[in-house]
C-alpha cells in the first residue's frame, strides 16, 4: 500500500522517484540502482530497496530510519543496509536500542559508516562513492559509479583466440572503466564540486537547491544551502546531462521558482532541468 504521493520521473532506463521539500522531508529513490538517497519518513514504495545512503541526520531526511528497518524485517526481507556518516552511527544505534525497547521486536540492521573518500559495493559492478558536502558535521554526498572494462586500444583487432592466448600469459588487456551514473549532492551550501570528475561527468545530478529570492541569501548561509545564485554557476562547470533540482521551499511557489531559474540559466541549462517536485513533470 503506497503510502505517500510520490513524485515520480523517468530518465532513459532509470526511474527516479521520491519526495523532496525543504523543512518537511526529503527521500530520493532509483529503484533499478537499489538505492535510496535519504530515507525522509519512509514511504511504503522505499521499503523494498535494499541501500539507504544517508547524507546527514536532520530529521526531515532521517526520520524514518527505524521504521524502514522494522518494515524489512516484518515483510521478511533482509536487513536493511544504511551507509551514514560514521559521527551519525553511535545516534542511530541509540534511537534503533529505543525501538527495540519501544516495540519489544529486534530491528535487524546493516549499518555501514562512510567518510568521504570511501566506496561501497552495491553490486558487483556498482559502487557508491562517498564524498565531503558542507551542510552539518560529517555530511556527505554519494555518486553511483558502474565499473566496466575496456579493451584496450591496442588489442581492438586481435580475434578471439588471440583474446584468450593474451590472458592466459598473464596480460592485462582491458583498462578499467568509471561511469558514474548518479550524484546526489545531499543538502550542502555552495561547493566547488567540480573539482570531482565523477561529479561533473554524472549523467544525471541529483542537487538541492532551497532558497530564489535576492532577500534569501541570508537565509541559504544560515541554514547551510544552496541558492540559486551560487548554484547557477555552480551548474556551469558541470557536464551532467540531466539534473534534478530537490529540497525546493514552500515559501517560494513553484511557478515563480521555475520563472527565477529560467532568467538565472542559459536556455540549454534550462531545458536540462527538472524541478522534481513540479507537478509538471510528473508521468
Ligand atoms: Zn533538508
Ligand atoms: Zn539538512
Amino acid at each position: 500500500m503506497a503510502s505517500h504521493n510520490l513524485a515520480r520521473l523517468k530518465i532513459d532506463d532509470l526511474e527516479v522517484i521520491g519526495y523532496s521539500v525543504a523543512g518537511e522531508e526529503t527521500v530520493v529513490a532509483v529503484p533499478q540502482l537499489d538505492v535510496c538517497f535519504d530515507v525522509g519518513k519512509a514511504p511504503d514504495q522505499i521499503i523494498s530497496i535494499n541501500n539507504v545512503l544517508l547524507t546527514h541526520g536532520h530529521m526531515d531526511h532521517a526520520a524514518g530510519i527505524a521504521y524502514y528497518l522494522s518494515q524489512r524485517n516484518f515483510c521478511g526481507q533482509s536487513a536493511g543496509t544504511i551507509l551514514t556518516p560514521k559521527n551519525l552511527l553511535g545516534p542511530i544505534r541509540e534511537i534503533l536500542d529505543g525501538w527495540v525497547r519501544l516495540d519489544g521486536n529486534q530491528i535487524p540492521a546493516n549499518l555501514v559508516g562512510v567518510k568521504a573518500g570511501d566506496e561501497y559495493q552495491i553490486k558487483p559492478n556498482l559502487f557508491a562513492r562517498v564524498f565531503p558536502t558542507k551542510h552539518t558535521k560529517g555530511s556527505v554526498g554519494y555518486t553511483v559509479i558502474e565499473k566496466r572494462k575496456k579493451l584496450k586500444a591496442k588489442y581492438s583487432k586481435l580475434t578471439g583466440p588471440q583474446i584468450v592466448e593474451l590472458k592466459k600469459q598473464g596480460i592485462e588487456i582491458d583498462n578499467p572503466l568509471e561511469i558514474p551514473i548518479v550524484t546526489y549532492l545531499g543538502d550542502t551550501q555552495y561547493v566547488d564540486f567540480s573539482q570531482l570528475e565523477y561529479i561533473v561527468n554524472s549523467k544525471i545530478l541529483i542537487a538541492e537547491c532551497t532558497f530564489y529570492e535576492g532577500e534569501h541569501t541570508t537565509r541559504a548561509e544560515a541554514g547551510r544551502h544552496m541558492h540559486i545564485d551560487k548554484f547557477a554557476g555552480l551548474l556551469d562547470k558541470l557536464n551532467n546531462e540531466h539534473i534534478i533540482i530537490t529540497h525546493t521551499t514552500l515559501r517560494t511557489p513553484m511557478g515563480e521558482i521555475r520563472k527565477i531559474l529560467k532568467g538565472a540559466l542559459s536556455k540549454d541549462m534550462y531545458d536540462k532541468v527538472i524541478l522534481f517536485m513540479d507537478k509538471r513533470y510528473r508521468r
